[in-house]
């Protein structure tokens, strides 16, 4: 199979890409009849204190169990959403349903805690975001201060109608934090323009913070930054006790990772509420 580009030029596909293109199709095709059937649910994952073990929020995470491909992970259809607008009817329903889940759990007297949302650029591109999240706040009945919303650097990018937006998200209550960060291109100096509340320092950091001292001085320098320009900052990926003991040495206070808790049903996620997860046996002295 040949394409033409643009050039005029003429590259043959490399084996095993129409096989590919088929599966994105065929994804595609599933995708768009789930999102309309309503076939996605949400987990949720707790963050934490890492000192007091507590719950400090949640955040939603999309998942997509299919009758016959399976259980087909975000990292793989959330792109295909992006590429195909699907995002925008899915990130719809995950607002709606991560909004309503945060008044069922304030009804039902817990917390109070943030429900953190994934929002990707592709959403934050339309211009009808606001008055979307605006109309979903109504419909739920859920206040702003249990909302935030997770968005990655790029969602960031140096584009003054984005950071508008994200700045009328902001305004509203919701608080705006920096998903993955670090595998971005935010420069250091530029991060104090950000609109955002709080930096979540990406697992590939985390992963090897025990082993390595060059993942360490990065953690620590962007604990520093985060702290100099009055940013919250909370770890992601933590697995192990040892990770927890040094992000909170080196002035992380708060983490999120399968150490405490893998991202689970919301009833599941009730038995940790108003309880402590994890502890270490060095908390006291941190
Ligand atoms: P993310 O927002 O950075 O979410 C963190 C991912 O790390 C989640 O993967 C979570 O399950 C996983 N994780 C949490 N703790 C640990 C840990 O200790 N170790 C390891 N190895 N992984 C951990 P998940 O659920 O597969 O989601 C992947 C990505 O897909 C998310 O990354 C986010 O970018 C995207 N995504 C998920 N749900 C949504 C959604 O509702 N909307 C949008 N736009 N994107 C979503
Ligand atoms: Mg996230
Ligand atoms: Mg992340
Ligand atoms: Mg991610």
């Amino acid at each position: 199979i040949a394409r033409t580009h643009g050039g005029g030029g003429c590259e043959m596909y490399q084996h095993g890409t129409a096989a590919k293109t088929l599966e994105r199709i065929l994804l595609e095709n599933e995708l768009r009849k789930s999102v309309h059937l309503g076939h996605l649910h949400l987990d949720y994952q707790p963050k934490v204190n890492l000192k007091t073990g507590k719950l400090i929020g949640v955040e939603a995470l999309v998942r997509w169990n299919h009758p016959d491909l399976g259980r087909i992970p975000p990292d793989k259809f959330i792109p295909v959403a992006e590429e195909t607008k699907i995002i925008i009817p899915l990130g719809e329903w995950v607002l709606r349903e991560a909004c309503g889940q945060a008044k069922k759990w304030q009804d039902n007297g817990y917390g109070p805690f943030r429900v953190a949302i994934n929002m990707s650029a592709v959403q934050l591109e339309e211009p009808t975001i606001l008055h979307t999240i605006k109309t979903i706040l109504e419909e739920t009945g859920v206040t702003t201060d249990l909302i935030e919303i997770e968005l990655t650097e790029s969602a960031f990018a140096n584009r003054e109608d984005m950071q508008g937006r994200i700045r009328e998200i902001r305004a509203l209550g919701i608080t705006v934090s920096i998903d993955d960060f670090g595998t971005g291109y935010s420069t250091f100096s530029y991060i104090k323009e950000l609109p955002a509340d709080t930096i979540k320092i990406d697992m590939s950091f985390v992963r090897d913070i025990h082993l390595n001292e060059d993942s360490q001085a990065i953690v620590k320098a962007i604990v520093t930054l985060a702290d100099t320009v009055g940013l919250n900052v909370i770890a992601e990926g933590v697995e192990y006790e040892e990770q927890a003991v040094i992000l909170m040495n080196l002035g992380c206070r708060e983490g999120q990772g399968y150490y405490y808790s893998k991202p689970t049903s919301p009833d599941a996620c009730e038995q940790f509420m108003g309880k402590r997860l994890k502890t270490n046996k060095y908390s006291d002295t941190c």
